[in-house]
């Protein structure tokens, strides 16, 4: 089976590129390196020993991916790219919508035109509506807080009608909760530019002295410990349900949304404590105010996708805290 990973070189289709390979796809790779390397190609091809196309072009340019889907012939798509910061959707709110939904039409219209019959969406636990009672049910209330989460909604119902216009298009939409960790060789991992965002990017440039503190940001949610909960699952296990999830599409009619998620909620506390108890106490952390548009918990119902796609994650918190510190250490390195 031919697959073709749309922002294949990033932290999530990096990994799930690994995957695919261990497991005997062809795998090939489109992305315009806005958020990636290209030495990330050379060391998916390290880790699995073998190899992989690479093109460095832009979705939103179609007579590029449409010469790509003229030699490609794929089986199935998986479409990672896209933009992906949620306080730059709110500040940039037209790039979003432009990037993230111009570059899944094309996507659609070039699957039309060359009749590929799969697709595996990128979608996020952003489009839930914070008042879903927990855990989040794939059926629960959509309501994305921010441009961001409101292109991988739109994104989902693009999809659901192209299913249905089409007939012979089937989709998997996979609404990711907390990714983080990496692979256990420390070559390919979350490096975001510049002063990180996320959580376990910030965590580890502190242990490593890059940045001086972590701040937390509330301390007086209604939580065990005060700190936001989220669902946080190994990067590895996510790359593992995309294959799951190739397996699934092969009979299936339609479209189908899964969570993936371990189904159990950390809080930062327990984060911060888990990866301090492997690194030697080196994260120093202050409370802060609360950020805005944090929800104070969510974690995933991981029954559907257990059931429905036969996924079980495998890794721990401290797995992914263990896996996480050592890409950082390594990637220190060079
Ligand atoms: P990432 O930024 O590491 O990877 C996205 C890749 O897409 C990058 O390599 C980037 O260069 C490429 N790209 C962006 N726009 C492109 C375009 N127009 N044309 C070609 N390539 C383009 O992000 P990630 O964390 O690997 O996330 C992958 C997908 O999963 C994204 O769609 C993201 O929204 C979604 N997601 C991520 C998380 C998370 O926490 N990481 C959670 C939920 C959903
Ligand atoms: N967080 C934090 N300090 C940081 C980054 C994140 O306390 O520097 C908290 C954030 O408030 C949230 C959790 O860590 O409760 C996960 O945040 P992240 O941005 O990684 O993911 P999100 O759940 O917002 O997608």
């Amino acid at each position: 089976m031919k697959v073709l990973l749309t922002g294949g070189l990033g932290y999530i289709g990096s990994h799930t590129a690994v995957e695919l390979l261990d497991d005997g796809y062809e795998v090939e790779i489109v992305d315009n390196l806005s958020n990636s390397k290209e030495e990330t190609k050379g060391k998916i091809e390290q880790i699995t020993g073998k190899k992989v196309v690479f093109y460095k072009e832009d979705l939103c340019n179609i007579e590029k991916l449409d010469e790509i889907f003229k030699k490609g012939k794929y089986d199935a798509i998986i479409h990672f790219a896209g933009l992906k910061a949620v306080g730059e959707s709110v500040e940039q709110p037209l790039r979003y919508y432009e990037t993230n939904l111009l570059s899944t039409i094309n996507l659609l219209k070039c699957m039309r035109k060359y009749d590929v019959k799969k697709l595996i969406f990128s979608s996020s636990a952003c489009v839930y509506s914070m008042d879903n009672e927990l855990p989040f049910k794939e059926t629960g209330k959509l309501s994305p807080l921010n441009p961001y989460g409101r292109t991988k909604l739109f994104i989902e119902e693009i999809i659901k009608d192209e299913c249905f216009a089409r007939g012979d298009l089937s989709a998997i939409i996979l609404r990711y909760f907390n990714p983080i960790g990496a692979h256990k060789s420390g070559l390919i991992g979350e490096d975001p530019n510049g002063i990180p965002n996320n959580l376990m990017p910030y965590i580890t440039r502190v242990a490593l002295g890059k940045l001086d503190h972590l701040n937390i940001f509330g301390h007086d949610y209604h939580t065990k410990d005060g700190t936001c909960i989220r669902d946080y699952i190994h990067v590895v296990d996510l790359a593992r349900g995309h294959k799951l999830a190739l397996d699934k599409i092969k009979d299936l009619k339609g479209c189908e949304v899964y969570n993936l998620g371990t189904g159990t909620g950390y809080s930062v506390l327990d984060v911060v404590n888990t990866f301090n108890s492997i690194c030697g106490d080196k994260v120093r952390y202050e409370f802060a105010p609360r950020r805005e548009g944090d929800s104070e918990c969510n974690y995933a119902d991981a029954s559907k996708a257990k059931n429905g796609l036969n996924f079980k994650t495998k890794y721990s918190l401290k797995d992914m805290c263990e896996s996480a510190y050592n890409y950082e250490k390594n990637n220190t390195k060079k």
